[in-house]
């Protein structure tokens, strides 16, 4: 629930995996399957004498989303070291932006806790190196010794920041998947990557201080670490303990925060601009990054709706994500638009999440052959599920199955209508009981009769147009 007392604020770290090399050294950013410390070089190792060289297409992503966020792109931008002592950062700074960021003031539209739609200031995009990664020998409160694996070190990172428009952690869930969808968009992003998509959340209840919760990786962790702080909070208020600015650490397995530092002062990193990097115009590149921008979500909502006539609520799930959305339309193609958002954004959709499964092992192929046989009535809606059901439960089987395999192997083949109308009768005959209820004013009794309907059918017929039968049936032997 939307609680008018809950400022929230997030600082999103965004890898850009989606680049071959790393911000400044050639080094390849595929390491998430590489052994510890095996993508690395002297400059991402932070050895002395090596130079930086900025990797100009992580420029040009990182200007895609500044404008796909709707900021303004700053004339100038400047790296800055923000000095610091860390075992993940050999250098002892990192490269960063501070006064001149890519981007300044954007916005996100999501859905607000009152179903309305609602606008999330952006309050600036910028980039920055990864710093490496440890790995702690137990969890990071108690661990005896940690490691650290250097692969990461050196990455390209965007760092979003919201002001504080976020009143619950519902909303702030909502923003980080609006965020993703759209990073996936702009194909400068893998969300499934580990680590991909680092959070720090900003959380305080009017007038208290503030908690920042670092460094969680997964959506529903931010949401539930938030909903910890809110009754943390709210419960040290009611017992008047005075509360301190500081940053916690969400402690997934134990499902609450624990507090790391106390910020009695702020950290002075000694900004300064970096001197192994000139500033760069970028206002010039903006129209053509401009003009290669992707069609985002919010726009391909609108066009489903007026291209396919479908439901808004349709054309929503189904840009929810970029490959739901073209999957959608490869589909949509080769059937009927209308049937295909409901049975993709209504059925399939659900089964694929049911099973954490994405749609691109799911065949367009099959998809189009399923909908093709609703359309002919050759199967039931029921029968359709199932199908869908069975594709999904033999993925990766070395015998995958096809819509037409699996209708053959379960019978799920629709009665033809002589056949239904040939149990119709029967059932009619036999259910002597049923029938004279009916006729004597007791509709229920139908119900009966259509079961047994479906009973003879081995439920191949429809159970709507099998209760039409039957009443046609009996009024038909009435009326003898
Ligand atoms: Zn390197």
């Amino acid at each position: 629930m939307a609680e008018k007392d809950v400022i929230i604020g997030l600082e999103v770290h965004v890898q850009l995996n989606k680049l071959n090399s790393k911000l400044f050294c050639g080094c390849s950013t595929k390491y998430h399957d590489a052994p510890p410390n095996t993508h690395t070089c002297p400059v991402c190792l932070g050895l002395p004498g090596t130079l930086p060289v900025l990797n100009r297409r992580a420029v040009e992503y990182a200007i895609r989303v500044a404008l796909a966020l709707k900021c303004d792109i700053q004339g100038e931008t400047l790296f800055y070291r923000k000095n610091y002592y860390y075992p993940d950062l050999p250098k002892a700074f990192q490269i960063t932006q501070y006064d001149f960021p890519v981007g300044l003031g954007g916005k996100i539209l999501i859905k607000g806790e009152d179903g309305e739609e609602k606008t999330i200031r952006i309050t600036r995009v910028h980039m920055e190196e990864d710093p490496g990664r440890l790995v702690h020998a137990g969890t990071i409160d108690r661990a005896k010794y940690s490691m650290v694996d250097y692969n990461r070190c050196g990455m390209s990172l965007l760092e979003v920041v919201t002001e504080p428009d976020l009143r619950s952690p519902k909303e702030a869930r909502s923003f980080l998947d609006k965020l993703r969808n759209i990073l996936e968009y702009l194909d400068v992003f893998d969300g499934d990557l580990e680590g991909a998509m680092r959070i720090d959340s900003n959380i305080s209840l009017v007038g208290g201080e503030r908690a920042e919760v670092k460094n969680i990786s997964s959506h529903k962790g931010v949401e539930k670490a938030l909903a910890y702080e809110i009754t943390r909070q709210r419960s040290a208020r009611r017992r008047g303990v005075a509360q301190v600015q500081e940053t916690r650490h969400y402690d997934e397995l134990r499902g609450i925060t624990v507090t790391i530092r106390t910020k009695e002062e702020a950290h002075d990193y000694r900004y300064f601009p970096e001197p192994d990097l000139v500033p760069m115009r970028i206002a010039d590149w903006v129209p053509r990054v401009e003009a290669e921008l992707p069609e985002l979500p919010d726009a391909k909502r609108e066009r489903f709706v007026s291209d396919y006539a479908i439901a808004d609520d349709h054309a929503k799930s189904l840009t929810s994500e970029i490959r739901v959305a073209n999957f959608y339309e490869d589909v949509a193609k080769r059937a009927t638009p209308r049937l295909t958002a409901v049975w993709i954004a209504d059925v399939l959709k659900g089964e694929l999440n049911y099973r954490d499964v994405t749609i691109d092992r799911f065949r367009v192929d099959d998809m189009v052959e399923i909908l093709d046989m609703i359309e002919k009535g050759t199967i039931t809606e029921k029968g359709a599920v199932e199908v869908i059901r069975t594709i999904l439960d033999h993925l990766g089987d070395p015998s995958e199955v096809d819509p037409a395999g699996v209708v053959e192997a379960k019978g799920l083949a629709r009665a033809e209508d002589d056949a239904v109308k040939e149990a119709v009768r029967a059932a009619v005959k036999e259910c002597s009981q049923a029938v004279a209820d009916y006729r004597s004013g007791n509709e229920k009794a139908i119900n009966f009769i259509v079961g047994m309907v479906m009973k003879k059918t081995r439920g191949r017929a429809d159970p709507g147009e099998a209760n039409r039968l039957v009443k046609e049936e009996l009024e038909r032997t009435g009326r003898a």
